[in-house]
């Protein structure tokens, strides 16, 4: 991955988000507070500025002008997180070498650690480790990460909002789980 692909890649996630904002907000009031949309809206907009602004030299520095965007607009439980898969994949970049599979077990990694949660939680966790190994297996694709997303649907929530709702969070799909299906279904798009 290169760093134009990255640019492209955050492109066509904010068109992404932006079609399905009131989707996910709607995702989000079913078993947490109905922001989810708003807020990555706000963040892929912040991202897109960020990028503009800070016109990043190498990978390292353009995954930390994504990083430091999302945290700083998205808010919430997942703005710290999606800076934390980010600021990993700066990390997991500085050598420059840059295959996917590397990064996003580097971000899945810290998204599992920074938000406590485990696979079956209900979380985006859901999607970033399972998706991670897939990309490790040469087995990341659309129809794999949409079934991860799905997955998340008959869980109960033992983490984050969805968590206050027990056994009435059963049902439905986990908000973070559908944008980080939308994030690398996205990033799949921008390095095909
Ligand atoms: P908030 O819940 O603060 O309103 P958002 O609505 O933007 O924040 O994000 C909610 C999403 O964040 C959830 O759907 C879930 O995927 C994710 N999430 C919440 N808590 C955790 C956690 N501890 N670990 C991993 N993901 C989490
Ligand atoms: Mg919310
Ligand atoms: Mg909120």
């Amino acid at each position: 991955m290169n760093v134009e692909q990255v640019k492209q890649w955050m492109q066509l996630y904010q068109t992404e988000i932006e079609k399905n904002k009131d989707y996910l907000s709607q995702l989000d009031t079913d078993i947490g507070d109905g922001d989810h949309g708003n807020n990555m809206a706000r963040g892929v907009d912040a991202v897109a500025a960020g990028l503009a602004k800070d016109n990043p030299a190498d990978l390292a520095q353009t995954f930390k002008s994504i990083a430091m965007s999302l945290i700083s607009k998205v808010g919430g439980a997942s703005g710290p997180l999606y800076g934390t898969a980010f600021l990993e994949m700066a990390k997991a970049a500085k050598d420059s070498e840059s295959d996917i599979p590397t990064l996003l077990q580097a971000a899945a990694d810290g998204v599992a650690k920074r938000g406590g949660a485990k696979v079956g939680d209900k979380t985006m966790v859901d999607v970033w480790t399972p998706a991670a190994q897939d990309a490790k297996a040469g087995q990341l694709n659309a129809a794999n990460i949409d079934k991860l997303v799905e997955a998340t649907k008959p869980l109960r929530a033992l983490k984050g909002r969805a968590s206050y709702l027990g056994e009435r969070s059963i049902g439905h799909l986990d908000p973070g789980a559908v944008s980080t299906g939308m994030l690398l279904k996205t990033l799949l798009q921008a390095t095909a």
